[in-house]
């Protein structure tokens, strides 16, 4: 599918045309320029003929059925992307923002496989439209006839493969288009953004008129670990690094997350969650969360005991620290968080 190609045959179209166009792709979902029977022929021909609606991917569904992967074919790369359909009537779309990573996480598969090219607006937009067109087909949560087709994409986290504040324009423009009213209409406080930290994209986010939310991947709470399995560290220190976090929160009011991954003796010791309480209560003093990450294990780390995760939480708990836990979702389509990659070969 070429969006590009359809606002350039659009260009000299009415605007009334043009927003009949965008309805029927970005809020119908239509798959076939067939069904989009309020334009005219001769342009529904022509956007038949030149504008291909097919978005080629392997799909993958996870044995609880409540997780799917695609692979979408770019030509000169796969993107993976993941849906997860949440027992919650909420259906959230994880997207990738770039085939691939350049910041290299030693606990992350997509970061250890390389580096390709960043996504531009239409192949970020691509991967959502793909799950819209999924969840439409689906029979609707309460399985009465009449609710066939209601399904749709409620949230959309930038946690896929790549980093989204190196992608900034592009990413942006994206969760524009997700937001507007005339496309997809999904709310901003229903989109989040996860970085690794790169504190000048804070900044630039902090002053974006939007209300979506921000992720920070810190998963270590001292600079020396940081720097060990998070290269990019060494540019973001923690110190700058929280003090952006801390005008991104006084600037939008907006409760950030603090995402910890439990690596196994590695950053799980009691001792290492006290220090993460004590430095985020000094750092950004309210207005904020953590959420303790079971790994996904690569070949690098093992995941920490549930017992070393539950004494964790308590400490961070008895500091007064608000904490969450992720839900497991996906891991044996190898969607789950940091097991996106662009080598994979599928089986069919
Ligand atoms: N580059 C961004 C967004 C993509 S990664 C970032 O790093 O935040 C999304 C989240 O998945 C990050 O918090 C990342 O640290 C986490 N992650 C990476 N590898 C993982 C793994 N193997 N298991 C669980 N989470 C992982
Ligand atoms: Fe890139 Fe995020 Fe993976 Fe690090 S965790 S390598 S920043 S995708």
């Amino acid at each position: 599918m070429d969006i590009k190609k359809i606002q350039e045959i659009l260009k000299d179209e009415p605007k009334f045309r043009i927003k009949q166009v965008y309805e029927a792709v970005f809020a119908k979902f239509i798959e076939d320029w067939d069904e989009a029977t309020n334009l005219p022929l001769a342009l529904r021909e022509k956007l038949k003929a030149e504008c291909s609606l097919a978005i080629p991917a392997e799909v993958l569904l996870a044995a609880d059925k409540k997780t799917v992967k695609a692979a979408i074919d770019l030509g000169d790369g796969k993107v993976e992307t993941v849906l997860m359909r949440h027992g919650d009537n909420h259906n959230t779309v994880c997207v990738s923002s770039q085939i691939g990573c350049l910041l290299g996480c030693e606990f992350c598969l997509t970061g250890q496989g390389g580096f390709t090219r960043s996504l531009n607006f239409y192949e970020i937009v691509e991967q959502v439209l793909f799950f819209a067109r999924y969840l439409k087909t689906l029979p609707g949560r309460g399985g009465h006839p009449s609710q066939e087709g209601t399904e749709r994409v409620s949230n959309i986290v930038f946690m896929g493969m790549g980093e989204p504040l190196l992608n900034y324009d592009e990413v942006m423009k994206a969760v524009r288009f997700f937001n507007d009213q005339e496309t997809f209409n999904i709310g901003a406080r229903k989109i989040s953004i996860s970085t690794v930290g790169i504190i000048d994209g804070i900044k630039k986010l902090s002053n974006e008129p939007l209300q979506i939310n921000l992720a920070l991947s810190l998963h270590a709470p001292d600079d020396e670990l940081r720097q060990q399995i998070m290269p990019v560290a060494k540019n973001n220190p923690l110190k700058s690094l929280l003090k952006a976090v801390k005008s991104y929160i006084d600037r939008t009011n907006r409760k950030v997350m603090i995402e910890y991954l439990m690596l196994d003796k590695v950053n799980d010791s009691s001792a290492q969650a006290q220090r993460l309480a004590d430095l985020l209560k000094a750092n950004l003093e309210k207005l904020f969360m953590v959420n303790l990450i079971s790994y996904n294990e690569t070949q690098k780390f093992r995941t920490s005991p549930d017992a070393v995760i539950n004494n964790f939480k308590k400490i961070l708990e008895r500091e007064g620290v608000e904490v969450v836990q992720r839900f497991k979702f996906g891991r044996d389509v190898q969607g789950a968080c940091g097991q996106l990659t662009k080598n994979r070969k599928h089986r069919a």
